[in-house]
Formats: structure tokens, sequence, C-alpha cells
């Protein structure tokens, strides 16, 4: 799958220039945890923009930054207000701490469910692609933080976004299937 969320990159590197300006945020944590936590949280309020085709990040300058940063402060607030560590967060279980993209995972599989269809006009990578990004680009995004096995959306959530997904596939698969890109 050739397809991806532009704003992570654009997060993960406005997350990057805070850390680096850490001295000016004397108070936020930026333990592996908390940096995940502030990501996570940023990604999920940003809305998503997802590209099929490996191309040059279309988020220089413009509105698209000032959003980005803004979410990324609001998000900062919270998670410092809350940290998930009690005390400082072991360096050793950093490498345990993975941001996990919900709404992507789950919009996989229901792709590949709705791909089993029979009667489809056309289900080749590229139209599986723009599927996808179709649907993804207009449903709320969710990220969250996988810690040591922990952190899973609450199982009546994702019955919910699932239903949500599958009728959002229908109907992005319909429009891609009407006019296919090649
Ligand atoms: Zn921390
Ligand atoms: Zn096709």
């Amino acid at each position: 799958m050739k397809i991806r969320n532009e704003i992570e990159a654009a997060v993960e590197e406005g997350v990057d220039l805070m850390v680096q300006g850490g001295q000016k945020r004397a108070r936020a944590c930026w333990c592996e945890l908390c940096r995940a936590d502030v990501t996570a949280l940023a990604l999920s309020t940003l809305p998503p923009r997802y590209v099929t085709t490996i191309s040059h990040s279309t988020l220089n300058g413009g509105a698209g930054t000032g959003a980005v940063t803004s979410a990324i402060l609001t998000s900062m607030r919270k998670v410092s207000r809350r940290p998930k560590h009690r005390h400082s967060f072991p360096e050793s279980q950093s490498s345990r701490v993975k941001i996990i993209n919900y709404i992507f995972q789950e919009g996989f599989s229901r792709l590949a469910s709705y791909m089993r269809r029979p009667g489809l006009p056309c289900t080749c990578a590229r139209c599986q692609d723009d599927t996808l990004a179709y649907a993804l680009n207009r449903y709320p995004p969710k990220y969250g933080v996988l810690h040591a096995g922990s952190t899973k959306l609450p199982p009546y959530h994702v019955d919910h976004i699932r239903q949500e997904l599958r009728l959002i596939i229908a109907h992005a698969g319909a429009v891609v299937g009407k006019s296919p890109r090649h």
C-alpha cells in the first residue's frame, strides 16, 4: 500500500522542533511516552491528508503548518497536565512506545473485506489505495499510543468505528469505481 497521512510527517517535524527548543518550555516533559502522547493527540485533532503517491509534502508554508503547530501546543499542554507516568519515564522502556493509527488499521481491514465483494469494477492496487485514501480523508482521525501493550480503544468504540468505516469505504469504492485513475 502506498498510502500515508501527510500530516504525520508534519507533526513529527513540529514536535522535533519543539523538543530542540526545549529550554523555552522547560516544564514540558519530552520523554518518549509524553512525546508519543503529544504526537498522537495532535494527529487526532488535525484533519488527515492521505495521499496515495510518493510525493513531496505539500504542507510547506501556508495555513497548514500554523494549524499543526497550534495542535501540537494544545496537545502538549494537555499531556503536561496529566502525564501517563508518575516519576520520570525510564529510558529503557522507550523502545516499547509506539504510535498507532487506529483508523488506518481498521480502515485497512475493512477495505480488505470490501474488496472481496463480487462484481466490483476494479480491485487493482491503485484503486484500493484511492478508495482507502478517499474514505480516510473523510473520517475523523484517531491515533493512540501503545505502551507495553496498554491503551487500546474500548471495544464499543471499535465496533462503532468499524461500522462507520464499512459504510464510508463502500461509498468511497463506488466513487473510485466510477472514475478510476487508469
Ligand atoms: Zn514524560
Ligand atoms: Zn483499478
